[in-house]
């Protein structure tokens, strides 16, 4: 009989991909292309996408347990959060069947990679904000705007942005979503100075009258808004996968450290003080990951609206117990939680993206506060 929580399948590619992973970090802030490659050939990468594509044939409950593995292992792939999670499951659902076969089997086997590009500098938050905007121009398009912040846009063969197109019986405007190719004229990019000691780089783009062929408007004109939610979904149940598994990095170095480091007569983990905050660290861990499993598979299950609320939930929790693991395993070390050479103060800017993108602690306080609770909405 298969587990209540786990199969033993899953249980089975947890064990792999740790195996696969561990051990095999790169220096901070070095290119990780070559373990990505690695993963990709393995199944990993495009475990969710469809088989007739190349992809395993899983959902985001086999992805996001990939990645958190990978996380654990001190490896974790930002950009699975992006290339196989948002814009491969967009495509699934709703692109074109010749988007489908371009860029599917390309995105399962590694060897292309597609980035997201929604944030503005003017909206943020306020995703409603979004100037972006994509006019015809016979059957091209040209789109113009800003985006900011977008991670890996040098080395993915294209960003999928998210612009906005005025609806031409209506003339209210619509969100679409275009694949823009890295190399587009008018298509600019500068790359952000982020405190951060990650491979993936956040980028400012600039889009100038980029022109693009007919082909590049994912699936049709008018599905724009249900693409947009079939993509963020899957993003934040892999930002928690992506918390969790750094959780779990910093945590298991602290609990070795104060296993072993004696100051007075005993190692330092049997003093209470130590050993609680670490213990409710791995309670908050492992409530985070129960919910983050629920919402991944809703998902799985095509419970959108139910999925939607507890990815929601679980990428907050996973977030705040991944701020909270980091932080006290760098107490935990003492003088060397700072140091270089044990590697995790640079974990706690690293912990807090999760907290901010793609969408913030605040931004899931109101959602829950307002469509869970029913209380009224203050913006
Ligand atoms: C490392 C990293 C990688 C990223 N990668 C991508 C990417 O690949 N693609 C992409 O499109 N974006 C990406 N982002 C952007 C990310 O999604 C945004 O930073 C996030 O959505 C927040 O927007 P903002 O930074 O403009 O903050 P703002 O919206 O300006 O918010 C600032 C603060 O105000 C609070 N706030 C705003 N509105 C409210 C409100 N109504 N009530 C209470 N508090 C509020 C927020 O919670 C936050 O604390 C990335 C960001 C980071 C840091």
């Amino acid at each position: 009989m298969p587990a209540l929580i786990e199969s033993d399948e899953h249980k089975a590619l947890r064990e792999a991909v740790a195996a696969f992973a561990t051990g095999r970090s790169p220096a901070p802030g070095t290119d990780n292309r070559q373990f990505w490659q690695e993963a990709a050939e393995l199944g990993y990468i495009g475990v969710n996408l469809p088989e007739a594509y190349g992809g395993g044939g899983g959902g985001i409950t086999e992805l996001c347990l990939v990645l958190e593995e990978m996380g654990a292992a001190g490896n974790p792939l930002l950009m699975m959060i992006v290339s196989p999670a948002i814009c491969g499951t967009v495509i699934t659902r709703f692109g074109t069947d010749a988007q489908k076969r371009e860029w599917l089997p390309a995105l399962a086997d590694g060897s292309r990679l597609m980035a997201f590009g929604i944030t503005e500098p003017d909206a943020g938050s306020n995703s409603h904000r979004i100037t972006t905007t994509a006019r015809r121009d016979g059957t091209d398009w040209l789109l113009t705007g800003r985006k900011v912040f977008v991670s890996g846009v040098d080395i993915a063969d294209a960003t999928l942005v998210v612009g906005r197109t005025e609806d031409a019986r209506t003339g209210r405007l619509k969100p679409c979503l275009f694949i823009v190719p890295r190399d587009t004229p008018g298509f600019g990019r500068r790359q952000i100075d982020m405190e951060l000691n990650a491979a993936e780089k956040q980028f400012e783009l600039t889009l100038d009258d980029v022109r693009l062929p007919a082909g590049a408007l994912v699936g049709d004109e008018d599905a724009g808004l249900l693409q947009l939610f079939a993509g963020l979904n899957p993003e934040r149940i892999m930002t928690a996968a992506f918390a969790i598994g750094m959780g779990r990095y910093a945590l298991a170095r602290a609990v070795g450290y104060a296993r072993d480091r004696t100051v007075w007569n005993a190692p330092i983990g049997a003093h209470q003080a130590i050993a609680h905050p670490l213990a409710q660290a791995h309670i908050d861990l492992e409530l985070a990951r129960l919910m983050m499993q629920k919402a991944a598979h809703l998902y799985d299950a095509g419970d959108d609206t139910g999925a939607g609320e507890a990815a929601n939930m679980a990428k907050y929790a996973a977030a705040e117990a991944c701020v909270k693991a980091v932080d006290q395993a760098v107490h935990t070390l003492g003088g060397n939680g700072l140091t270089r050479e044990f590697g995790l103060a640079s974990l706690i800017t690293a912990a807090r993206v999760a907290r901010i993108a793609p969408v913030s602690r605040e931004m899931i306080l109101n959602y829950v506060s307002h469509q869970t609770l029913g209380l009224p909405k203050s913006y």
